[in-house]
């Protein structure tokens, strides 16, 4: 899962980015409006956490611009100052939430993960497929009751793919929600991770569950 931080307090910026790396999640910072704009448009985001007070473009307006292009990204607002006035007028601008600085971080996780809950039924509090199980709170994974160890990249991969899984999901879908803007697209990554996380869940257990889909990407499923 892919999220944009705007935000132009350098240090909050690089607390978030860093913490929800640790829960494993894609991440792009933006430190101004414009920037964070301009990144919204390139990319195709999760969730979008944004600061009111920007320079270039305030939250307000960056809101008021994502919505009028009908698109329903989740998003949350931080802002300084607890005044119902900016509350309203970010949820009146299609903001979904908003958290007041200082905030514990374990509230804006939970926040995160509710919002991605309400969006999509894909967003369960656990995962299956056939017996591999995810849980996307405490990061727990396992096959036939046995835990299974995977790195943080690894887990962010297999995250997608259980949320898609039935579908057939391309190298450039895997792409934009599962790295960052770092991601050089010259090079195989996905197809080495996809090889390690076969190895992890699919090696010692039947059904296969990870298959390719020559010419197009990859399915996470039970085949008949
Ligand atoms: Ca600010």
């Amino acid at each position: 899962m892919r999220i944009l931080v705007v935000e132009d307090e350098k240090k909050l910026a690089s607390f978030l980015k860093r913490g929800l790396e640790e829960e494993h999640y894609a991440v792009d910072v933006a430190y101004d409006g414009e920037e964070g704009w301009y990144l919204s448009q390139v990319n195709d985001y999760d969730l979008i956490i944004l600061d009111i007070m920007l320079p270039q473009m305030d939250g307000f307006t960056f809101c008021r611009k994502l919505r009028s292009q009908q698109r329903d990204t989740p998003l949350i607002l931080l802002t300084a100052r607890d005044a119902v006035e900016d509350r309203v007028t970010g949820l009146n601008l299609g903001a979904d939430d908003y958290l007041v600085k200082p905030f514990a971080f374990a509230e804006l996780l939970a926040r995160i993960r509710a919002l991605l809950r309400r969006k999509d039924s894909r967003f369960a509090v656990r995962l299956q497929v056939a017996d591999l199980i995810l849980d996307p709170v405490s990061h727990r994974v396992s096959r036939a009751g046995k835990p299974i160890e995977l790195t943080a990249k690894e887990y962010a991969l297999l995250e997608f793919l259980m949320r898609h899984a039935g579908e057939v999901v391309t190298r450039t879908q895997i792409a934009e929600h599962v790295w960052n803007q770092d991601f050089d697209s010259d090079t195989n990554v996905i197809d080495v991770y996809i090889s390690y996380l076969r190895q992890k869940i699919d090696r010692d257990f039947e059904p296969k569950l990870l298959h390719t889909v020559r010419g197009v990407g990859y399915v996470l499923r039970e085949e008949p």
